[in-house]
């Protein structure tokens, strides 16, 4: 790893999540969701359209959209599903169903078998475009695609050792870097994207180039390169160089993506200003532009993030993707950086915008997801409050399968003090010569209990976090127990294996009141436990009523309530509502599971 990196992540193979709530979100991933995603790969001609690029005959299959558009990047969609199941491949083994490791083989050789002799692969430009490769970097996605299948390979690398990818993808790295290298010409790509993965393929091969080409990429950005587009240069963050743009802009995936390489760069050459720009843009992004829930985007027109406070709950976009991204960002600045409010972000983006883009039964997926859904209503876009097997732009759901492939590696960190650990879940950590048993109920409960299995006989750290909304928290080590705050808990001794440590977040209800500036919440209030943000949907709301007419009794406290009706373990909250005693508030990540219905997140006094 390089040098200015203050934490390095514990590979997947490290952390085994055992039991409890992620335990299943993830069987559910590995059960459902990804043979779910093989099926709607085959069903909509994806991989036929690289078999196309092989040589095979055939027609070019792609969903269109309202517009009729065929997008010419869904490569990546089978570059994210595969990346998804070297990640789960590599944890689960056996326990992976083996017509999906039979369907991945199938796929890698028929990526090689599409792949030209110069390294260059894209069904869309070799089938539907004759060919030529760069003629539309703006809106073509050709480095974007290649930097999934980079992604992919680092997969079945790392969890693997298996290199058939990565054989491929160094193969197309290389053709770019022939191409747009140091001594060739200048293009970046209108979807940022590649620049993380070529950091990453430095990483896996010990190859500078590829670090180089992605320094080079961030530095062609903010001159004019890929001109204005539909959307202004904003869209595509070439507006301003990225060293020097002070806040987030424009399409908010594209956004998220590059700051993730430029933090990986900055990390990789000791860039320290860039990192700062990065750090800088996530600062003003956490403080003006982030949903209650952690979703990001506030603008269906081009995808974008809003101006400062332009938070409507009803309009949000907040695309799945987005909140993929920021959970990647915010990963990278923890690593960066070792602060805790980084996995404080991750955590509430994860289980408020990540988990609600995909069904508890994992099959039907948000690409948008608001906070809001009115009861009564006028045609919406389709998914727009209703979740859907599939998109034309299929972007999300392969995203979310990878995401969740990889969460364990998100859970714990080491360095030279000791261990790290972000993300709370009952699960087996092992860091060198440290092993840690923790076991929790969280996110329902907030004990965490972690035991020293196994441990080096030098005093090391064990390290915890406080998550912000824990107003009060107590840790019970062998030393004995005390109160401490929000932020990071450092533990350092000479532990024993057997010692045990106990960390106890209370977990009250918690009422949220909006940021004034945020006017189209002004005058409501949200729940919140935990790490989770609450919301009401009108299945709850009894008959007399709607959804629209419920107004906040402010005289009351709301309580917790058992919720066996959404699943084992759920809390609830019953909210008090003026007039009729109380509605029940379920996690917002559980909504719309039951039937099509209206939603609110804030709720009005
Ligand atoms: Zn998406």
């Amino acid at each position: 790893m390089s040098t200015g990196t203050v934490e390095r992540p514990c590979g997947s193979p490290q952390v085994a999540i055992v039991d409890g709530f992620w335990a299943e979100r993830l069987r559910i991933n590995r059960e459902h969701t990804i043979p779910h995603g093989l099926e709607q790969l085959r069903k909509h001609g994806t991989l036929d359209n690289l078999r196309l690029a092989a040589g095979a005959d055939g027609q070019y299959q792609a969903l269109t959209d309202s517009s009729g558009a065929t997008f010419p990047f869904l490569d990546s969609d089978i570059y994210k599903w595969l990346e998804a199941v070297g990640w789960e491949a590599g944890r689960s083994g056996s326990a992976l169903r083996t017509e999906l490791t039979a369907a991945a083989d199938e796929m890698i050789d028929v990526i090689r078998a599409a792949q030209r002799p110069d390294g260059y692969v894209n069904s869309y430009v070799q089938v539907v475009n004759g060919g030529e490769p760069y003629r539309d970097l703006a809106w073509g996605h050709e480095f974007y695609c290649v930097g999934h299948l980079i992604q992919a390979a680092i997969a079945w690398h790392r969890a693997l050792g298996d290199d058939r990818l990565l054989d491929i993808a160094v193969r197309a790295a290389d053709e770019v870097d022939g191409e747009f290298g140091a001594s060739g010409r200048d293009g970046i790509d209108g979807h940022p994207g590649i620049e993380m993965a070529l950091v990453e393929l430095t990483r896996a091969t010990g190859d500078q180039r590829y670090v180089t080409l992605a320094a080079r990429m961030l530095d062609l950005r903010g001159k004019g390169l890929l001109g204005a587009g539909r959307f202004g240069a904003e869209y595509w963050q070439d507006h301003k160089p990225v060293r020097e743009a002070p806040t987030v802009a424009g399409h908010a995936v594209r956004q998220l993506y590059l700051d993730c390489g430029a933090v990986d760069v900055a990390v990789e050459l000791g860039d320290d200003d860039l990192l700062a720009s990065v750090r800088r843009r996530w600062a003003d992004l956490m403080r003006t532009r982030t949903y209650l829930t952690g979703g990001m985007g506030s603008r269906h027109r081009d995808e974008a993030f809003g101006d400062p406070y332009e938070l409507p709950p009803d309009q949000a976009y907040a695309e799945t993707c987005a909140a993929i991204a920021s959970v990647m960002l915010a990963w990278r600045l923890l690593l960066a950086t070792g602060e805790a409010e980084y996995a404080d972000a991750i955590e509430r983006a994860m289980y408020n915008a990540v988990l609600p883009g995909v069904s508890l039964e994992g099959t039907r997926f948000f690409y948008v997801n608001p906070l809001q859904r009115r009861t009564h209503r006028a045609e919406a876009p389709p998914g727009h409050g209703e979740r859907a097997a599939w998109y034309a732009c299929a972007c999300c759901p392969p995203n979310l399968m990878r995401l969740f492939s990889s969460w364990p590696q998100y859970l714990a960190t080491s360095d030279e003090s000791g261990v790290q650990l972000h993300q709370y879940a009952s699960a087996e950590i092992i860091a060198e010569a440290v092993r840690l048993r923790v076991r929790t109920n969280y996110p329902w409960h907030g004990r965490v209990t972690v035991q020293i299995v196994d441990t080096p006989d030098d005093e090391w750290t064990l390290s915890l976090r406080v998550p912000g909304w824990c107003g009060l928290a107590t840790v019970e080590d062998p030393d004995g127990s005390s109160t401490v705050g929000a932020g990071r808990v450092d533990r350092r001794r000479r532990w024993q294996a057997g010692d045990t440590v106990t960390l106890t977040l209370d977990m009250p209800v918690r009422v949220t009141e909006p940021d004034p500036r945020v006017d189209a919440v002004r005058g409501c209030v949200a729940v919140e436990r935990g790490p989770l943000v609450y919301c009401v949907e009108s299945v709850d709301v009894p008959e007399t009523l709607e959804l629209e007419d419920l107004r906040w009794d402010p005289a009351r406290r709301p309580e917790e309530t058992a919720r066996p009706d959404i699943g084992d373990d759920v809390i609830g909250v019953s909210v008090p509502v003026v007039g009729t005693g109380t509605v029940g508030a379920i996690p917002y990540f559980t909504w719309a599971n039951r039937r099509t219905a209206g939603m609110r997140v804030w709720v009005p006094c």
